[in-house]
């Protein structure tokens, strides 16, 4: 037996709402970020299904919850249960990450930010660039917001739905005044060179596809976020490496999101040295999993 001191009656608790939840890598990722900054906070998994979505978030409230990441399927209808909503995940029209004020949850969007990160860290800016987003989901929108916010020169859009591609569009156009093309998933041969490409559907998690059949595309393209991070080199990521692109997949954009989240909660900053210790970290622990394999 071994006395556990790491959770005491003072620490303050966060956590993730999501239905499915179990297989969330947040509790991983937070707790060990909690105990290198030396927080008092634990984190676990809450699966809370869309009926009781409202009495979770007020009973969150009314327990003293510090802090919570909402995923699947909630990002959107937690957004009218928040006291406050900040403006950028106003606009994408999701939320991932609530945090308590005095009156209630304010909802944030941190999966901005982790893709914004993410682009930072290997060297490319958004600004002027021509970007191609592939999808039309949660987190394609996260990805349009965050290429018309930084100013891209035009943007590309292509999703299996067209008519989701167009809404997207739209959405963006109704912000930012940024030239919006959308474009069939299975031609685009019209794209010019020197892309910057985020890879946001869904294909490629857990199995050996791409959205893109014609691998050739992936010459015209200069940086790819895939992001998709389950096989560790997705088949989007192999593809583009091999016609010459740099590409990356999506595990650095979860651990940043993760990291804006926690700053959030706690009102912190955490250094560039931290955030790189813990994503190296991380990443080994991740691709070691005896559940990956
Ligand atoms: P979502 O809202 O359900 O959107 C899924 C997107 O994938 C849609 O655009 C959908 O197209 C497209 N799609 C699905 N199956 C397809 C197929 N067979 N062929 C072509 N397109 C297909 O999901 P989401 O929330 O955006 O999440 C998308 C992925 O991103 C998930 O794998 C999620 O785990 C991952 N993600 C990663 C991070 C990170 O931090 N790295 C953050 C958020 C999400 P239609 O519109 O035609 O259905």
């Amino acid at each position: 037996m071994q006395i556990v001191s790491t959770v005491q009656g003072q620490s303050n608790v966060c956590g993730i709402f999501g239905h499915p939840v179990g297989h969330s890598f947040s509790p991983v990722l937070q707790n060990t970020l909690f105990q290198a900054l030396n927080l008092p906070a634990v984190y676990t998994a809450f699966d809370v299904s869309p009926a009781h979505l409202p009495a979770a978030v007020q009973g969150a409230f009314a327990m003293g919850i510090l802090g919570l990441n909402i995923t699947i399927p909630h990002k959107k209808e937690v957004m009218a249960l928040l006291s406050g909503i900040d403006p950028l995940a106003a606009q994408i029209g999701a939320v991932n990450t609530l945090c308590r004020r005095e009156n209630g949850f304010w909802g944030y969007n941190t999966d901005i930010l982790g893709l914004k990160k993410c682009f930072a860290l290997h060297g490319h800016s958004l600004k002027g660039a021509s970007v191609l987003v592939l999808g039309a989901g949660g987190a394609a929108n996260a990805a349009a917001f965050l290429a018309a916010s930084e100013g891209a020169g035009h943007l590309y859009l292509a999703n299996r739905t067209r008519a989701k591609a167009e809404a997207l569009a739209s959405q963006v156009q109704a912000h930012y005044s940024i030239a919006i093309t959308v474009c069939p998933l299975e031609d685009l041969s019209a794209l010019p060179t020197d892309l910057l490409v985020i890879q946001a559907t869904s294909v490629g998690m857990g199995s050996w596809e791409s959205p893109i059949q014609d691998i050739s595309f992936w010459q015209n393209a200069r940086f790819v976020v895939d992001i998709v991070y389950t096989p560790w080199e997705t088949k989007t990521v192999h593809d583009a490496r091999s016609q010459g692109a740099e590409a990356v997949n999506g595990f650095e954009m979860l651990i940043y999101q993760g990291i804006a989240s926690a700053e959030l909660w706690h009102g912190i900053s955490v250094d560039d040295q931290t955030a790189r210790t813990l994503c190296g970290l991380l990443a080994d622990y991740y691709q070691n999993r005896k559940d990956t394999k």
